[in-house]
């Protein structure tokens, strides 16, 4: 649905150990390994649930000799992904298993959470969100499809300043402001099964980020289609004097970027055509692939990516 959160794109290091994270601890499929189309000597890794829908993706650019990334005002802080309420006893137990650093069951605005992090630093949680078990799961990996994650439950911002971004959110985004807890303001999309979820912590005077390895590069929210996207660029021109880029075509959907007023960068992706345009449905992300652009380049690249090139 518009507005609701597209895909969230972080920097990692190592590709393989990445693969191995949210494919076999995590449980999600890899959907499509790609380059970067703006830097095609890095890869370009999207995880998601079976088809890879809108809302389900988190996605990475591998930098194998990447500085760990600090976090900083005008940037994601948390990502958070959601699981059925049931399912949180199995992830406390699989996270002690397969030794992931986390902090716990915790309540957030009355939801149970487990917050923890990837291998290279990434902030992470899972929540416990009643009636999740009805959305699509993955059932291919090890995580019994029962307990599978089923999306994006929603980002948390750390913001100098919660204004500016809270208008965007609101009035270009759809969401409305439903409470505050501590520092903490909490959105939400109305509607939204996955990815409706934005919490604003504004925490004036903050170090500024300096972007590496764990650190989020964007988040994306969705447009239905071509309309609804030129519908949402023009009120970020007229109404809040955004400067968004011009239509990027990712092959997968169509992105507009901005940097929205707390600095963090924003696009906005189409939910059309998906992941299976250039690969078969039962076999995303086996196969390393080239955008068509790109095509004339596709030794070099494939040798200087030969964790992605391999299988
Ligand atoms: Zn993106």
């Amino acid at each position: 649905m518009n507005g609701a959160i597209h895909h969230v794109t972080a920097i990692t290091g190592e590709a393989r150990r990445n693969i191995d994270f949210y494919t076999r601890v995590l449980g999600l499929r890899l959907v499509k390994k790609t380059v970067d189309f703006d830097d095609p000597s890095i890869g370009h890794l999207y995880f998601g649930n079976e088809t890879g829908s809108p809302g389900t993706l988190l996605t990475f650019f591998p930098i194998e000799d990447a500085a760990a990334g600090r976090l900083g005002v005008g940037e994601v802080q948390e990502t958070v992904w959601c699981v059925p309420e049931h399912s949180l006893g199995y992830w406390t137990h699989r996270f002690l298993a397969k030794g992931v650093e986390n902090q716990g069951l915790t309540r957030r605005f009355g939801e149970r959470t487990i917050a923890f992090k990837d291998p290279e630093g990434t902030s992470l949680a899972l929540t416990g969100v009643p009636g999740i078990e009805t959305q699509p799961a993955w059932g291919g990996s090890e995580v019994p499809a029962d307990h599978a994650i089923r999306g994006l439950h929603g980002v948390s911002l750390l913001l100098e300043d919660a204004e500016p971004t809270s208008a965007v959110l609101t009035d270009v985004l759809g969401y409305r402001e439903t409470a505050v807890e501590g520092t903490t303001r909490r959105f939400r999309l109305p509607g939204a099964t996955v990815g409706g979820v934005v919490d604003i912590r504004a925490v004036g005077g903050f170090l500024k980020p300096r972007p590496g390895r764990g650190s989020v590069h964007h988040v994306a929210f969705r447009a239905e289609n071509a309309a609804a996207q030129t519908s949402m660029v023009e009120r970020m021109i007229s109404h809040h004097g955004l400067v968004p880029t011009e239509q990027k075509d990712r092959r997968y959907f169509k992105s507009v970027y901005v940097r929205e007023p707390g600095h963090v960068l924003f696009e906005i992706a189409t939910d059309q055509p998906g992941f299976a345009v250039d690969e078969a449905a039962d076999s995303l992300g086996e196969t390393l692939q080239i955008p068509p652009f790109l095509d004339g380049r596709r030794a070099e690249i494939e040798a200087g990516l030969p964790d992605l090139a391999d299988d």
